[in-house]
């Protein structure tokens, strides 16, 4: 008689992982870690990428990787919005009460934007075209996650 043996077992596998982001995106993680923003410059087209690209997405030149790197400073233009009341990167969440604001922001000096929280601002005094500021986080560790997000310049 033969037996059959049947598990099963409900819940969540964590699995932490590690993986190279390649030398272009190691360049500006490097520069978060030290509270700067740098893009890189198309050596044919002259836009400038934040994050940095190998090929440029307008004129599809490579970029160098010993090409022309930008530190860009901390302020940005904020190029769209939107305001919700769901996480974004935790899709489980459900709705909460505060609502956050999600930026499409250009670092000046570049010609391509990021998207970031704007933080401390309510959304009925958000102005496309408004300049924004970087808010870092406290500690530094060369990731996306450097940056807390953007606040309105000249704001708390
Ligand atoms: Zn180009």
């Amino acid at each position: 008689m033969a037996q059959k043996w049947i598990e099963k077992t409900e819940g969540i596998v964590r699995a932490d992982f590690a993986y190279w982001v390649g030398k272009y995106m190691d360049k500006f993680y490097d520069g978060l870690e030290k509270q700067k923003i740098v893009g890189n410059k198309c050596p044919s087209c002259n836009k400038v990428y934040v994050p940095p690209r190998k090929v440029c997405g307008d004129c599809a030149a490579t970029i160098p990787l010993d090409g022309e790197w930008l530190d860009l400073g901390t302020k940005g233009t904020l190029l769209n919005f939107t305001a919700t009341r769901y996480s974004v990167s935790e899709r489980r969440k459900k709705k909460s009460e505060k609502t956050t604001i999600i930026g499409l922001i250009q670092v000046d000096g570049s010609d391509t934007a990021v998207i970031y929280p704007i933080l401390d601002a309510q959304e009925q005094d958000m102005k496309i075209g408004m300049k924004l500021d970087v808010v870092w986080n406290k500690k530094q560790q060369g990731t996306p996650n450097d940056i807390k997000g953007f606040k309105v310049a000249g704001g708390a």
